[in-house]
């Protein structure tokens, strides 16, 4: 059975010797010193190893069953479930009104890290009750937050986001989830909808459920898409709960993956349902928590890919097969480890030095919502806009992969259920479609985001990282190793934007042929910079001398190796890219 074993010194490294956290002058990160964020995660750690990571392989396994139209979640769910809410883990940055600990987001998700990899299925329970929380937080009434907030952020009530219609997807303009107006001031709300996580369970008494629908006589497509509060089980004035109301699940669906979350279809008949936020503007409700939402699927991606390589590495040194090219390494045994093969090292240094950038660029993003939320920084929120879809789309394309070359280390054991390597590969290949598919979070970012205020942002991005290689440029091995790379791929993304600034207003499809390579070239570039600086924030650590030699060391050489042979990924997406719509959309459909 796979073993997960929480990386606590890498997620101190990053909070407090690449972030710097308790020196940030957001509200609340003073408190983030070293002992309070380690005593946390220390926590988080033996939860995730000791409870959830053992229910992963069996949750896989069991499923969810359908009975009666109540969803059984896999044995030992509901009790683990139990200690990650009674723990207080769902409200680490709840605000204290409403019963959390009012701490910030960048330390939820350092929490939250361990729970993903040890166990993305049953997380999921808590993670879209966050999302629903949030939503309902910044565009609730008084009354609103007051009736649902303590619930959700206790996770006591569960939380659901519903978009997807079986006809729409990426389009929700087309959906046709009706919101009729009653004249008490509530709606009814009827329709269908699919493929809803936690959309029913046995986890809670009760589950919030987030609806898009459309107010009869609104404006046409997506901008007459209002958002709605629906709860399961309807709440009396007095905060007990009182009558089932119009919603069940009608059927589980069969998945390649995530087989402990339940991903339900949905059917709503005249439901009693809640305006949240204001008529025909759900999408606008909707796109405010969406970078939070975005990033907690981005963690998914590497944080699959962090658990899978932890069990690849420990497999590839314990597996005796042939030799070292460079002699006997183990000469008593029958056969030397795997872990001395080069292509082994290779695949092994692929995932490590993505897994260890990721964690650190995603931590700079919670790090951007914090200061966007608590401070009000149009800066900060201009900037993870800009970097959403590389932490969704980017990260989840790249977890994946690194899951699969980790399954790979495991040969034909790989393929292998009982090994839960296969589960790895399956449950992170979610991440790449929901929350918005990562075909369409390439397109944001070419489409939207990298126009976005003129392209103030993106030349932001730039000017940071020529900054920073001005800064660096003295030492001579730090510039030949980290400098000069992330220079050259930093040319590759500017020659790049340049390529859609110009030929994209032309030829539309030109951008657009050229979007997720875009994205993977500037995904590389962002994990580059990330590198390079950790590699500084690392030789600072050796400077100072105060031990931990071994691990700084390693950093850097790690650091090294993503620039060697990672970031030069950047001249194959532009030589794609700046080969235009041609290639791409040479064959009439019918040629296919
Ligand atoms: C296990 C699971 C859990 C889910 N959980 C939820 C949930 O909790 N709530 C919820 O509302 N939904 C949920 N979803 C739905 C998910 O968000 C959608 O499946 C996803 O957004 C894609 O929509 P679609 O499946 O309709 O694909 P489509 O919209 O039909 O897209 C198909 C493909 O075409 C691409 N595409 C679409 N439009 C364009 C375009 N204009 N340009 C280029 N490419 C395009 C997409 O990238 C995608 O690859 C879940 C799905 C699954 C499988």
């Amino acid at each position: 059975m796979p073993s997960y074993t929480a990386p606590i010194r890498d997620i101190q490294f990053v909070l407090h010797e690449l972030l710097r956290v308790s020196e940030q002058e957001t509200p609340g990160y003073a408190d983030l010193d070293a002992d309070f964020t380690a005593a946390i995660l220390e926590e988080a750690g033996k939860l995730s190893s000791a409870v959830l990571a053992p229910l992963n392989l069996s949750g896989d396994r069991e499923g969810c069953h359908l009975e009666n139209g109540v969803v059984r979640t896999p044995k030992g769910f509901k009790a683990a479930f139990d200690q990650i809410r009674d723990g207080g883990w769902t409200a680490i940055d709840v605000a204290e009104e409403f019963g959390g600990q009012g701490l910030p987001y960048l330390m939820h998700t350092a929490a939250n890290e361990p729970m993903v990899s040890a166990n993305m299925a049953l997380n999921m329970y808590q993670g879209l009750t966050h999302g629903a929380y949030t939503a309902i937080n910044i565009h609730g009434t008084v009354d609103q937050k007051a009736r649902w907030l303590p619930k959700l952020g206790s996770c006591e009530w569960t939380g659901t986001m519903n978009l997807t219609e079986p006809h729409c997807g990426t389009d929700l303009g087309l959906m046709r989830t009706k919101a009729v107006p009653q004249e008490d001031g509530t709606y009814r709300i009827s329709g269908q909808k699919i493929f809803i996580s936690a959309g029913e369970h046995d986890m809670a008494e009760n589950i919030v459920h987030l609806v898009l629908a459309k107010i009869p006589g609104g404006p046409e497509g997506i901008k007459g898409v209002s958002l709605f509060v629906v709860p399961k089980v309807l709440v009396n004035e007095d905060g007990t709960l009182g009558a089932r109301n119009g919603v069940a699940c009608g059927a589980l669906e069969e998945k390649m993956g995530i087989h402990g979350n339940a991903t339900c279809v949905m059917n709503y008949d005249e439901a009693e349902g809640y305006l949240l936020g204001e008529a025909h503007k759900g999408m606008r409700a909707m796109f405010t928590m969406m970078n939070e939402a975005r990033l907690g699927v981005g963690l998914q991606g590497w944080a699959q890919s962090e658990a899978a390589y932890q069990n690849a590495l420990a497999y590839a040194k314990d597996r005796l097969q042939g030799r070292a090219v460079t002699g006997a390494k183990n000469p008593s045994g029958p056969a030397d480890p795997l872990i001395v093969h080069p292509d082994i090292r290779r695949s092994l240094m692929d995932q490590k030095s993505f897994n260890e950038a990721a964690r650190a660029f995603t931590y700079w993003g919670a790090m951007l919502i914090d200061r966007s939320h608590r401070t009000g920084d149009a800066q900060a929120e201009a900037m993870i806009s800009l970097l959403t879809p590389i932490i969704k789309g980017f990260l989840t394309d790249k977890g994946f992969e690194m899951c699969v070359q980790a399954q790979q280390v495991f040969g034909g054991h790989g393929y292998i259920e009982e090994w839960g390597m296969s589960q790895f590969v399956r449950d992170a290949r979610i991440a790449m479609i929901y929350e918005g598919a990562n075909g369409v979070q390439a397109l944001d970012l070419v489409g939207r985001k990298l126009a976005a205020q003129g392209g103030k942002p993106m030349m932001t991005l730039i000017e940071e990282i020529k900054v920073f290689c001005k800064e660096n440029a003295k030492d001579a091995e730090f510039a030949r190793d980290f400098v000069d790379p992330l220079k050259a791929a930093s040319k590759d993304m500017q020659q790049a934007a340049m390529f859609f600034m110009q030929s994209g207003m032309k030829n539309p499809e030109a951008a657009l042929s050229g979007s997720t390579d875009f994205m993977h070239l500037m995904g590389h570039v962002c994990l580059g910079w990330t590198w390079a600086k950790m590699a500084r924030a690392a030789q600072a650590g050796l400077d100072a001398g105060t031990g931990d030699r071994a691990f700084y060391e390693t950093k850097i050489a790690t650091g090294r190796y993503y620039m060697a042979r990672q970031l030069p990924a950047t001249k194959m997406h532009l030589a794609r890219i700046e080969s235009g719509a041609a290639p791409v959309m040479a064959l009439d459909a019918d040629a296919f």
